[in-house]
């Protein structure tokens, strides 16, 4: 079965071509013209991934990541203008998990694309590849996550710090490393992206997130796992 893409974007000429180069390499395309439209249609399609533009009119491309990623980990990657820098930040904060510079070429979106979807796409499961630290259990060849047992619903961000931060269990692991790795080709790079993923882990994995037990802050450093 195909993939299906969702491309948010108002700018018509932009939206045909990423369609027409996605559904020539085999995707299925959906396409929407705002904000309001995208979420209806990314509820209702279901997407493997979207692509999503920052400057929509209406409900802005942050807004809808905002809101998508409150039920919805599908992988996002965002299409930003030069000189959107801060707002590339903002993008990756509130859930992105990666962006193109306008302008683009086809080969490079789609390449991006296909990146996106191969870090989270199940894998022929071997029995390895199982991380371990107490009640986490992370399995780095499905890219699941498990907490006494129960799935783990995790962006494709907070995966890859997750897995670091059990990878490395007991270590003190630093902001700089966990940019390094899981924001890789990243040029523009805030040590607060770190923060921001590590507060919605402890969210998602701690019983009480204001008082982490589990994953704690290392001043000066950054965060360590700890059973
Ligand atoms: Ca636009």
């Amino acid at each position: 079965m195909s993939e299906k893409v969702l491309i948010i974007e108002d700018e018509q000429a932009i939206a045909d071509s990423v369609a027409y180069s996605l559904a020539k390499e085999g995707f299925e395309v959906l396409t929407a013209s705002d904000g309001t439209q995208g979420l209806a249609l990314a509820e209702a399609e279901k997407p493997d991934l979207l692509i999503l533009d920052l400057l929509l009119p209406g409900v802005g491309g942050l807004d809808v990541c905002r809101t998508l990623r409150r039920t919805s980990n599908v992988p996002i990657i965002m299409l930003t203008a030069r000189g959107e820098e801060v707002d590339r930040v903002v993008g990756l904060e509130v859930g992105a998990d990666d962006y193109v510079t306008k302008p683009f070429s086809m080969r490079e979106l789609i390449a991006r694309v296909r990146a996106v979807l191969r870090r989270v796409q199940p894998e022929q499961v071997s029995p390895d590849g199982i991380l371990r630290s107490g009640d986490l259990e992370i399995n780095t060849r499905q890219h699941l996550a498990y907490r006494c047992g129960q799935s783990l619903r995790l962006t494709l961000k907070e995966f890859e710090v997750l897995r670091i931060l059990v990878a490395h269990r007991g270590e003190a692991v630093s902001r700089k490393m966990l940019l390094d790795e899981v924001w890789d080709g990243v040029r523009y790079r805030d040590p607060r992206t770190v923060d921001v993923h590590i507060r919605w882990l402890r969210e998602k994995i701690e019983e009480n997130p204001s008082r982490p037990r589990r994953i704690l802050t290392v001043h000066g450093v950054g965060y360590k796992l700890v059973e």
